[in-house]
């Protein structure tokens, strides 16, 4: 019978509870246990999709598909699990799922309430992803208080009654802190919320007190009496510099020892951390920095960004440099000042990112990587960017666009696919999810992948028009990856260039810690390449 484990947080948000919940779920499954996450989102939005990367950082795609929070990504890269559209929930789809019922008279005419219905429906859900599982790990988003999360707080709570108080375990994540004029921890905001969660008829097992160094034993004992838990289930989570590294401080505590004795878990095997140790030490002994900069339009939110830094955080443990990576307004750029901005950087990155803005700028960097031989990766809209760029700047193609940016345009070289147009532009249309791609060999893909057959996850909706593919190719820009169809440019590549490639899709999701993407990593080694020989404004392009 599966256990649950609940994670809920207080005090503020952004203490930091994905990476908690993810860390959990690591220390589980090296002890051979099956973990399954899933994360709430008390927002009334269906999905992530369509809200501004400012205010929700980034969407993480799985393999199926679902635009889902970036707390997922974090569970995916820890756990090492691929996840779907089961794994988060937000408020939207729980109620829309019990309107719609409410519509087809499957409640046989009763008052709908947010308890029972809301309620059964969302342990519907965490029942349904339950199966074959020993723990469910469920993230609740939002702060203990937020009248939106009530109803899965609710749920949570009645899970306990429902399975037996011994298989379901609640944690609550808290901010425990140090106030410098009274120079001491405080425990209060940590006591007010505990005492939040006991009013709706929670108490947690487990407090795990964010700090910013570590706690002295008579906070710990106060938190504990005050918290109504035992002093060995206080659990500091000391601010570390690199998140990789919380496993292992919890680990450290007995966290994992003491979830497992509290739902009487048993151990399947012993406890593996090893390659995980080994993946943070290479981290911290890379000695070489590189500078690679990363040309978007959300940069004042590096988690608009979290997967693609994520991927580059990995490869760098895999190839054993210290990437420094630098987050540079795409709209601040220009032809007149790449030179001067981007001469210091080994290797550029044009991320994903929806819309006109920034794209004069990112042209201008994409043309400094073409001319100068610096590395350069660009990923989904700087795959579109980066062609519509060769298409002016190399074929002569002047005023070469994407029909998104100017419908008009005498030269489509990015395109929407006639089963594309005329959709809505919100919801539905887009291509999301795992699409296989066919790597042409010999390619530079080919050797980064040493695969013919790739899958990757996609989020877009426009495509390169296959129209120009011989015009582009007799100028020497190949398209390195197809749909295995023929159908659709998945990468294109430069052939007179050390490292210039772009993919339609985007592989940052599916960098891991213990499996870094090899595009990632041949990106980082060119790059490192790059850096020894000289920089850009020294010994200029290598072809
Ligand atoms: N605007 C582009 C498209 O929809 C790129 C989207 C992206 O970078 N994720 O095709």
């Amino acid at each position: 019978m599966p256990k649950y484990i609940f994670i809920s947080g207080g005090v503020v948000s952004s203490l930091g509870k994905g990476i908690a919940t993810a860390s959990i779920g690591l220390l589980l499954k090296s002890r051979g246990l099956q973990v399954m996450p899933l994360k709430f989102d008390p927002y009334i939005n269906v999905d992530p999709g369509t809200m501004n990367p400012f205010q929700h950082g980034e969407v993480f795609v799985t393999d199926d598909g679902a635009e889902t929070d970036l707390d997922l990504g974090h569970y995916e890269r820890f756990i090492n699990r691929n996840l779907s559209r089961d794994n988060n929930l937000t408020a939207g789809q729980i109620y829309s799922a019990v309107i719609e019922k409410e519509r087809r008279g499957e409640y046989l005419g009763r008052t709908i309430q947010v308890v029972p219905h809301i309620t059964g429906e969302i342990k519907e859900r965490i029942r349904k992803v339950a199966r074959g599982q020993d723990v469910v790990l469920t993230e609740i988003g939002g702060t203990v208080g937020d009248i939106e999360g009530l109803p899965f707080l609710e749920a949570a709570r009645q899970f306990a009654l429902e399975e037996g108080r011994e298989n379901v375990l609640y944690i609550h994540l808290t901010l425990v802190p140090f106030v410098p004029s009274a120079g001491e921890f405080k425990t209060k905001p940590t006591q007010h919320s505990v005492n939040k969660l006991r009013e709706i008829g929670i108490q947690p097992d487990i407090l795990l007190c964010r700090a910013e160094k570590p706690l002295p034993p008579d906070a710990k004992e106060k938190i504990a009496l005050f918290c109504n838990v035992q002093p060995e289930a206080v659990i500091e989570a000391v601010d570390v510099k690199n998140i990789y590294e919380i496993p292992l401080v919890f680990q450290r505590q007995g966290l994992d020892d003491l979830i497992v004795r509290k739902l009487g878990l048993r151990r399947r095997s012993r406890v593996d951390m090893k390659p995980w140790r080994e993946f943070v030490r290479r981290q911290s002994q890379a000695q070489k920095t590189i500078a690679i900069g990363l040309c978007g339009k959300y940069v004042q939110l590096r988690d608009a960004y979290k997967s693609v830094i994520e991927a580059i955080v990995h490869a760098g443990a895999a190839v054993g440099v210290r990437p420094e990576i630098e987050f540079i307004e795409a709209e601040e750029l220009s032809s007149a000042n790449v030179r001067t901005r981007l001469s210091r950087f080994a290797g550029i990155i044009v991320p994903g990112g929806f819309g006109v803005r920034g794209m004069e700028g990112k042209m201008a960097a994409i043309t400094f990587c073409r001319e100068q031989g610096v590395p350069f990766l660009g990923l989904c809209v700087g795959l579109q960017v980066a062609v519509i760029e060769f298409a002016r700047n190399v074929c002569g193609l002047k005023g070469a666009n994407s029909t998104e940016f100017a419908p008009k345009t005498r030269y489509p070289v990015i395109h929407l696919m006639p089963a594309q147009r005329g959709k809505r532009i919100k919801g539905g249309t887009m291509r999301l999810g795992a699409y296989p791609c066919a790597i042409r060999k010999p390619s530079l893909a080919f050797g980064c992948y040493r695969r013919r057959l790739v899958w990757e996850r996609h989020r877009h909706r426009y495509e390169v028009n296959n129209r120009f593919l011989g015009l582009f190719a007799r100028y020497g820009l190949i398209a390195s990856g197809m749909s295995p169809d023929g159908r659709l440019v998945e990468m294109i590549e430069l052939r007179h260039h050390p490292f210039f490639i772009a993919t339609q899709f985007h592989p940052e999701f599916k960098s891991r810690p213990l499996a870094p993407h090899p595009l990632f990593t041949s990106f980082l080694k060119a790059s490192y390449e790059f850096a020894q020989r000289g920089t850009a404004t020294g010994t200029g392009a290598a072809a």
